[in-house]
């Protein structure tokens, strides 16, 4: 017999982290199992074989899959489980897809035949050197890929402004990748962007994996499965998630849009994608890209303190194409003043002259239904979400109020609940307001909407050949649409009001508003169309703003790390962030003052400052009230004691917020 320690997917008991089996067969590290607890059936991960222990052991039930994990994903479990102190059972349901001990339908043998007659003819999996598929590098491509190979392993950042060519470059990278057998994990921010880029990799690779969030439980464990057996290099494209793809011998991983938010997930393990993809990069000896125009002043901060490469793509891809004519409106002022609520005169100018050529607009505007504030115009009555305290949104379309945070809805009042004069207005301005006054101003033009309230089946996603063929003459969108799209009849980008998000009560307000404005406009000028960009604002001497609309890295790194250094706050300190959830606000209040004075008399945390407590930023959430309480150190470690004082039940912490 053999005696085997495993990790439980899912938490048998929180001072389990492992149980010991019996297993007749030897069994490596990495091999994922099926074993018995109480009366139900576990999936877990064989860690290490074990001497006979004193207590009598059950048997391994079976082994799940023909190979074990790859080491190095063995290896970044249990950093995660270290790094961001959440339970190993919790990161196993992070790492690996549900229902490993599940029988599924297996794909029709006539797919897998028909990929086995592809990969022979391209050899090997490596690229299909008979077809002419691939550009002509430009300068700045070749060097960052040459820069990139010199470094035998670890991270760089590929700095490239939108449109200098970063996907040929990661192409480029995975192809020497496979053509030393290995593999590569090419991670973008969300659904939205993997078509255009799953279309590129398949042009010159013949084994791509693709993962989303819309694929089913049994359609992730065959992906997973065929992954984890692939016997020739493969290419995984997929969000956050698919870095926990199991790849054998892992060659190199590109993060694209590495500022992207959605690298960060909200539930433990709180874990930045970044951080994770930087070990295990480390534990397979692989390469690692972060590409963006615009990266966290924290992770730019962080490379040129260690030394990582920087690598700089200042032109653009295409000999032809022409930077965007870009103008800033101020709407302070009356000369900006249309006729119109929302578009100033150039704006609306631009817009006619657009369509008239018959090119394609976008409008960006981060807030989605019709109208963010719905009020009495006599007493002050505001509607709240009753178990939120947010404001409700309009939504015209579907005569609702609506809450953005639980879902709630109520139809709109026509008198106020209050004084009951019916003087209900609804004020700010959200996508689907813009959206109608669009329709109003031009009738005649095919006008799409994308956010978070469209179906599923009309996200950009679903509607990438209309948005790059150029039917859809005017779109409107939130962040989903400026992430990295490239639409060849683009030629002007409109931004209503730019400094929305700067009001956000939170540390990097005016970095994610710089992001959105520097992203919105690098959707145009990436070819030889004249292109425009038209930002609309009330703050016009905002850095955010300023830099935004030129694109102007620099300078916004500059003003910014001197207001982090000047605030401590990240890259010049650490953030924990503990939030509580109560059913009364008293006991939230109570039990926060009480966390913060125990931290606060902890002797051995001299080091670290305590802000708060304070009410947490959605202070109401589903019937609940929501304190905060945010620490900051100079050293990490000290932070990783404060989060072991909180109390087990009502509290969470998350450690480097944002
Ligand atoms: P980024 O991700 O850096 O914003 P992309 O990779 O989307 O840029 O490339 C921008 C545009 O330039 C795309 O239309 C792409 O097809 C084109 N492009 C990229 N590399 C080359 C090249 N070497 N020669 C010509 N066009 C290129
Ligand atoms: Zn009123
Ligand atoms: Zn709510």
């Amino acid at each position: 017999m053999n005696y085997l320690e495993v990790s439980p997917y899912g938490v048998v008991g929180k001072d389990f982290l492992v149980l010991t089996y019996a297993s007749a067969a030897t069994l490596p590290a990495g091999a994922v199992v099926e074993i018995p607890v109480g009366q139900r059936k576990f999936v877990g991960v064989v860690l290490r074989t074990v001497p006979k222990p004193q207590f009598e052991c059950k048997e391994i039930l079976r082994v799940l899959t023909d190979r074990p994990l790859p080491p190095a994903l063995l290896a970044l479990q249990q950093w995660l489980s270290q790094y961001y102190l959440t339970h190993p059972s919790t990161v196993w349901q992070t790492i690996l897809p549900a229902g490993l001990n599940k029988s599924r339908r297996t794909q029709s043998p006539a797919t897998s035949a028909a990929r086995t007659v592809l990969a022979a003819n391209k050899q090997k999996g490596l690229c299909c050197k008979d077809r002419p598929c691939s550009k002509e590098l430009t300068f700045d491509q070749q060097t960052a890929i040459s820069q990139i190979l010199k470094m035998k392993s670890g991270t760089a950042l590929l700095h490239g402004i939108t449109g200098s060519g970063k996907t040929e470059v990661y192409k480029a990278l995975a192809m020497q990748a496979a053509a030393r057998g290995k593999s590569s994990i090419i991670l973008v921010p969300e659904i939205s962007l993997t078509a255009q880029l799953v279309a590129e990799f398949k042009k010159d690779f013949s084994h791509v994996i693709v993962t989303h969030s819309k694929q089913t439980e049994a359609e992730r464990h065959l992906i997973w499965l065929e992954a984890l057996n692939a016997d020739q290099p493969v290419v995984v494209i997929g969000p956050r998630s698919a870095l926990f793809m199991p790849v054998n011998n892992l060659g190199f991983i590109a993060i694209d849009e590495c500022h992207e938010p959605s690298y960060k997930q909200e539930k433990a393990p709180r874990y930045s994608a970044l951080r994770a993809a930087s070990v295990l990069a480390e534990k397979s000896g692989a390469r690692l890209v972060l590409g963006s125009a615009t990266p966290l002043i924290a992770d730019y901060f962080t490379a040129q303190k260690l030394g990582r490469p920087i690598i700089k793509m200042n032109q653009l891809a295409r000999p032809d194409a022409v930077k965007p004519k870009t103008t800033v409106i101020d709407m302070t002022r009356s000369s900006a003043g249309s006729k119109n609520p929302i578009f100033s005169k150039p704006l609306l100018e631009a817009m006619e002259k657009t369509l008239v050529n018959n090119k394609q607009i976008l409008i960006f505007h981060n807030r989605r239904g019709s109208a963010p504030v719905t009020l009495c115009e006599n007493c002050g009555w505001t509607a709240f979400c009753p178990r939120c305290f947010v404001p409700l949104t309009l939504h015209v379309d579907k005569h609702q109020l609506k809450c953005h945070i639980c879902g709630h809805h109520e139809p709109p009042p026509t008198s106020c609940p209050v004084c009951r004069e019916a003087n209900i207005i609804h004020k700010g301005l959200g996508t689907k307001m813009i959206e109608s006054e669009i329709r109003k101003l031009f009738p005649d033009a095919t006008v799409r909407r994308f956010d978070g309230d469209n179906p599923s089946g009309e996200g950009v996603h679903d509607m990438y050949d209309e948005l790059k063929s150029g039917k859809i003459n005017i779109i409107i969108g939130t962040q989903t649409i400026a992430k990295g799209l490239d639409l060849p009849n683009l030629t002007l980008v409109g931004i209503p009001q730019a400094d929305a998000g700067l009001m956000l009560p939170d540390f990097s307000s005016s970095e994610r508003t710089f992001q959105l404005i520097a992203q919105a406009a690098g959707r145009v000028g990436r070819n030889k169309a004249a292109s425009q960009v038209i930002i609309q604002t009330y703050q016009p001497k905002h850095p955010a703003v300023v830099c935004g609309s030129t694109q102007n890295y620099k300078a916004f790194y500059d003003f910014e790390i001197k207001n982090r250094q000047k605030n401590h706050f990240p890259p010049f300190a650490h953030l924990l962030k503990l939030t509580n959830s109560y059913k009364t606000e008293k006991s939230a209040i109570n039990s926060a003052r009480k966390l913060a004075l125990l931290i606060a008399n902890d002797s051995q945390l001299a080091k670290i400052h305590i802000l708060g407590p304070t009410p947490a930023f959605y202070e109401r959430q589903r019937d609940l009230w929501r304190w905060q309480i945010i620490v900051r150190a100079a050293k990490r470690a000290d932070l990783v004691k404060v989060a072991g004082l909180i109390p087990p039940q009502h509290w969470q912490s998350e450690l480097d917020p944002n």
